[in-house]
């Protein structure tokens, strides 16, 4: 897996999870290559918050309408790395 870091062409604040406040200023992908791109999901390496990147790469909580609208596999990736996360940290 490749780390890359997100960089907003805007100077604005560095992106953060919306439910802990950590930055998150980087991202690995579970394919090799892949970049974050709006609409893929996330989850805060922090707090297991799972997350969608919006249009301007940051990101907002995922909604559980967001979780429902997506297929069986992608829903227990990230239920299971957000169950991995907080099982780590505690
Ligand atoms: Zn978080």
């Amino acid at each position: 897996m490749t780390t890359i870091r997100i960089i907003h062409a805007d100077g604005g604040p560095p992106p953060e999870c919306p439910e802990c406040k950590e930055i998150l200023d980087a991202a690995t992908a579970t394919e090799e290559g892949t970049v974050p791109s709006p609409g893929d999901w996330s989850v805060c390496c922090e707090c297991g918050a799972i997350l969608c990147y919006m249009d301007d790469l940051r990101m907002r909580l995922a909604e559980d309408t967001d979780l429902a609208s997506t297929d069986d596999e992608t829903r227990e990736l990230l239920t299971r790395v957000q169950r991995d996360i907080r099982f780590r940290k505690n």
